[in-house]
């Protein structure tokens, strides 16, 4: 399991390397910049919710003894300093935790001191994708699908009442993502979460 606000044993730290992604930092950055342009409604659909995906769920994680917060993509960590104030890192061993087989070395894991504020030009992409996930059918196909429900501690509206997305939002996403999945690491964690759902349970954008 991966995308967005997940939950891992509280800071776990391995001992890897970053893992080798072939996505550079300036398309990472450039990544972020055209993400930035694009929001899943007309408005701030936080409003809806009171930003429900940046702290839902942490009490009861915190119960069972887990930690919410975001894995960042191979390579995404270039981007930061790992000095910004409003951030807590952690990272784990990839031999440890529920990700491919093909991954090795470190997996970065975030948590925002002061959820939902945050400097919004660096929220990390699962933030950014949020509520779309890709998906890889069994054609092979990549697609893009409405984050299912019962991967989520929390409602999102958006999710919930079908709210209709932001075709720029949608378009932008997914041209994001085919160019993610070129790096071998990222379409294996792809194809590896689409392997855990039910097709014909998903909701299909693209
Ligand atoms: S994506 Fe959903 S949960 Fe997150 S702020 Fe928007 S409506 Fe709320
Ligand atoms: S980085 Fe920002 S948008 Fe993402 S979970 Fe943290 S507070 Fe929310």
């Amino acid at each position: 399991m991966w995308f967005i606000l997940l939950s891992v044993e509280r800071f776990p730290h391995g001992m890897g390397q970053s893992m080798k992604s072939l996505i550079r930092k300036r398309t990472y950055a450039a990544i972020y910049r055209l993400l930035d342009k694009v929001s899943p409604l007309p408005g701030d659909c936080g409003l809806l919710c009171g930003g429900i995906c940046c702290t839902g769920g942490e009490q009861e994680a915190a119960s069972q003894g887990f930690a919410l917060g975001i894995y960042l993509l191979p390579g995404e960590e270039k981007l930061f300093t790992k000095k910004e104030d409003w951030i807590e890192w952690s990272w784990s061993d990839a031999a440890d935790g529920d990700f491919p087989d093909s991954w090795s070395g470190r997996v970065y894991f975030i948590r925002c001191k002061n959820p939902p504020s945050c400097p919004r030009r660096m929220r990390p992409l699962q933030c950014r994708f949020f509520p779309l996930a890709p998906h890889i059918d069994g054609d092979g196909a990549l697609r893009l699908i409405l984050f299912p429900m019962w991967h989520l501690p929390y409602v999102c509206p958006v999710i919930e009442k079908r709210l209709p997305l932001s075709q720029d939002f949608v378009r932008a996403v997914f041209t994001v993502w085919k160019h993610l999945v070129r790096d071998p690491l990222i379409r294996d964690l792809v194809e590896y979460d689409s392997g855990e759902r039910e097709e014909s349970s998903l909701t299909f954008l693209v």
